[in-house]
């Protein structure tokens, strides 16, 4: 059986590569599932026949759109957009917008289709979708950002609705961006619907979506924690990255006892051997997301920090590392130092933060490893929970909200242990959330024939 799932994994992947030429980050998220589903797979002639994970590896539409507009210079700038409706086997097509220089349709289609299993590891009836643009919002006044969303939404517009396809934040895409893009979609539709998530508290906005990621990633770190009876009281922790997921994982860390040490940007990481603490934490918020500043100038304000330029925080010695910038940002080496530093837990903020690699290091370690999928699903369940709100046209408090999210974190944990718990008792999380995340929807694809 091995063999013959090893066969299948090989021929499966020369056809997406072949499918899909070019495309390195889709073909790394696609070979990590298929890895995991196919002793499943070659065991089940249904799966096979009615070819489930060939067609989840076809987006079922893609969208590739000119995006002109007009820089404050009054030049013209051209960007690229891409919607990627990945599978609407459990609901419309949900997943952010991301505005990065490096988007392109290789990141896009990997980020749908990791977003497919997570949206069914939430329970929520969600499909799965990414977009985005080559569009780099970083020294852009705010005029500028206003006049690329409205292009930008002006030609997607038409492909998206709350019952078709619910787009959110992403890197590069926060309330700002989510604001600009929602006034234009209302205005080009004439209507005030809940067709994005991450809007402003005062207008459908769900409390704690913000939060929600990092926070989510804490609680699902907890429950994993739990299994080896600890807990984040008195770790420290290593977490990458200083943009919405991060600030939110450093908070919660350090609400729930741990000393957190770093954070960084994509120019180099801070240490800051005391730890974060609350004044730290809000002074970061206020750094990148009001003055839209460098992590470096942390340091001037608190000079105990120390700033190492084009580094990553990975050999900083920690008990728990919480990655949370972008997609292999952890490389195989920096894992063995995790590892030798006696780091034992790691868990995802960021979508496939950790190469292929790195979780092979994790895992042969038997590391409490989580990948993204499972541990930062927490952002897009609050989405979901928000999609509810603005179609009840209600407004659940934050405890609401947060029970909700801790349930969900917990449930997502539970699916991973039941499909991941090896022989020997070690839970393999890769393994746990891809087939729980792949079981719902194959069930849905196979109830809804050949489409
Ligand atoms: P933000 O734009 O708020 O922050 C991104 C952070 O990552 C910034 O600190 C940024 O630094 C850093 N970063 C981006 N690109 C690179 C790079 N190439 N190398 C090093 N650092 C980099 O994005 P989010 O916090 O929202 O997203 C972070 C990750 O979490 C992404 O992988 C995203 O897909 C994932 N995620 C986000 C969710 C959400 O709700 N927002 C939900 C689930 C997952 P710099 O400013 O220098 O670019």
């Amino acid at each position: 059986m091995e063999r013959q799932a090893k066969q299948y994994v090989e021929n499966f992947m020369a056809q997406v590569i072949a499918r899909n030429p070019n495309e390195p980050e889709f073909h790394q998220a696609v070979r990590e599932v298929a890895e995991s589903l196919a002793p499943y797979i070659v065991a089940d002639p249904a799966l096979q026949q009615l070819k489930i994970l060939e067609r989840i590896a076809e987006p079922e539409r893609v969208i590739i759109f000119r995006v002109p507009w007009l820089n404050d210079r009054g030049e013209i700038e051209i960007n690229r957009g891409f919607r990627v409706q990945m599978n609407s086997a459990l609901g419309p097509y949900k997943g952010g917008i991301r505005f990065h220089a490096s988007v392109n349709l290789s990141i896009m289609k990997f980020l749908a289709f990791e977003q497919t299993f997570k949206n069914s590891l939430t329970t929520l009836p969600m499909g799965g979708g990414k977009g985005g643009s080559d569009f780099n919002p970083k020294g852009r006044s705010d005029n500028e950002v206003m006049k690329f969303c409205q292009s930008f939404i002006t030609e997607l517009y038409r492909h998206i609705g709350q019952d078709t396809d619910v787009p959110a934040g992403d890197i590069g895409v926060g309330g700002r961006e989510i604001g600009y893009m929602f006034g234009q979609y209302k205005r080009l539709r004439d209507e005030f619907t809940g067709t994005f998530t991450g809007k402003g508290l005062g207008w459908g906005g769900s409390l704690l979506r913000p939060e929600a990621t990092g926070y989510g990633l804490c609680y699902f770190t907890e429950q994993m924690l739990a299994t080896r009876g600890e807990s984040f009281e008195g770790k420290t922790v290593c977490v990458s990255g200083s943009g919405n997921v991060a600030q939110h994982a450093a908070e919660k860390a350090m609400r729930l006892g741990a000393k957190v040490v770093t954070l960084s940007d994509s120019s180099g990481y801070i240490y800051d051997p005391e730890g974060f603490n609350e004044e730290k934490i809000q002074y970061v918020k206020l750094l990148k997301n009001v003055y839209r500043g460098r992590i470096k100038e942390y340091t001037e304000k608190y000079p105990t920090a120390q700033y190492f330029a084009g580094e990553r925080p990975w050999g900083v010695k920690c008990d728990i590392a919480l990655p949370c910038a972008t997609q292999n940002e952890l490389n195989g080496q920096e894992a063995q130092m995790l590892v030798d530093n006696g780091c034992f837990c790691v868990a995802e903020g960021a979508n496939m933060p950790s190469t292929p690699e790195a979780i092979e290091v994790f895992l042969t370690n038997k590391l409490l490893y989580a990948p993204g999928k499972a541990s930062n699903a927490g952002g897009v369940a609050t989405s979901g929970l928000e999609m509810s709100q603005n179609s009840m046209r209600i407004k659940w408090t934050a405890e609401e909200v947060d029970e909700k999210l801790h349930s969900i974190m917990q449930n997502i944990h539970e699916v991973c242990t039941k499909y991941g718990t090896e022989e020997d008792g070690y839970v393999n999380y890769v393994k746990g959330a891809n087939i729980g995340g792949f079981m719902k929807v194959a069930e849905a694809m196979m109830a809804q024939g050949c489409v």
